[in-house]
């Protein structure tokens, strides 16, 4: 397993700028790229409908354009960041639907292309458990020797009553051995969840942290549900209110909730991120009206309120 570059370190968590330092000796930017891809739950490989809070267009930057090749986007990003930092680099960032689904020669194809970009220091690819192949996973651990090379997989809940509602087409069991034969092929791993589902209860929530310190993941991304336009959540939640406890009404809420959860996690996992922000059109409930960096800052004086830090329950 690949250890974090800042292990026992007495933080109120592990974050990801302070991983990145570690890793690199210069500023690293993750430059989102929409490779193209498919996802075998919209295309009828699995299902027709996608996941029921899935509408990628919240995620996709504007200059994300499928009809640019990837080096044009890749270059488009790159002079957002590149006036003020002239010397930074960039992790390509294939976020946009399932980024390992298609044949090895065109996703390697894919990964090249992005490599090949002037100040490109490193791949990061998003993808579902059930979508990467021994062969591909060899292939990105040789790969991995010479550039970072990160695999996030989207996880959502460790319930599998919840993730069959939620439409997924793959439980958590799946997703536990994609992360292992991952992590063991020396490539980092980063799991992404959701929390606030429609019957999640803090209870239940709070037992995922012990589920997920158990699995070999470097990286953890979480995030709040937020119900978007043009998704199957969309009209659940029109017709069914009821059955959306909305856990997490006010991000004061959440904030505090988080504090018990990330307690109980493991000190060396990173925390990447804990929300997640969709575009006010596109957002239906919860309308927090507030930024990532006025919530991680938030969560810091809750954490220090609670007098908690990440893995201060690790294993109690
Ligand atoms: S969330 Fe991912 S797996 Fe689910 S439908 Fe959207 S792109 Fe596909």
């Amino acid at each position: 397993m690949v250890t974090t570059p800042f292990h026992n370190e007495p933080h109120l968590f592990a974050d990801y700028g302070r991983f990145l330092s570690g890793l690199f000796p210069f500023k690293v930017q993750k430059l989102s790229v929409n490779g193209g891809f498919g996802c075998p739950n919209r295309d009828g490989t699995l299902s027709h409908g996608g996941c029921a809070y899935c509408n990628n267009q919240t995620f996709v930057p504007a200059y994300c354009l499928p009809t640019d090749s990837i080096r044009q986007q890749l270059e488009k990003g790159k002079l957002f960041f590149r006036r003020k930092y002239p010397d930074m680099r960039f992790l390509a960032y294939f976020q946009a639907h399932t980024n390992t689904y298609a044949p090895l020669p065109v996703l390697r194809r894919a990964y090249h292309e992005a490599l090949s970009v002037d100040g490109v220091v490193g791949l990061v690819i998003g993808t579902r458990p059930d979508c990467v192949s021994p062969a591909l996973l060899d292939e990105l651990a040789e790969l991995s020797q010479r550039v970072h090379v990160l695999i996030e997989y989207g996880v959502e809940s460790t319930r599998d009553e919840q993730l069959s509602d939620l439409g997924r087409g793959h439980t958590f069991k799946q997703a536990e051995i994609a992360i292992r034969q991952t992590a063991e092929r020396g490539i980092y791993t980063a799991a992404h969840m959701i929390l606030g589902l429609p019957g999640d209860t803090p209870e239940t929530l709070l037992l995922q942290p012990a589920q997920l310190s158990a699995l070999p993941i470097h990286v953890l991304k979480l995030h709040q549900l937020q119900i978007v336009r043009h998704t199957l959540m969309e009209n659940q939640y029109a017709e069914h209110p009821e059955r959306f406890d909305m856990l997490f009404a006010t991000p004061e809420q959440y904030a505090s909730f988080l504090c018990q959860y990330i307690a109980r996690l493991r000190p060396t996992i990173v925390l990447e991120r804990f929300t997640s922000q969709s575009p006010s059109e596109m957002l239906i409930a919860p309308r927090w009206g507030i930024k990532n960096h006025e919530f991680v800052a938030l969560l810091r004086r809750e954490l220090k309120r609670q007098g908690l830090w990440q893995g201060k329950h690790y294993g109690v």
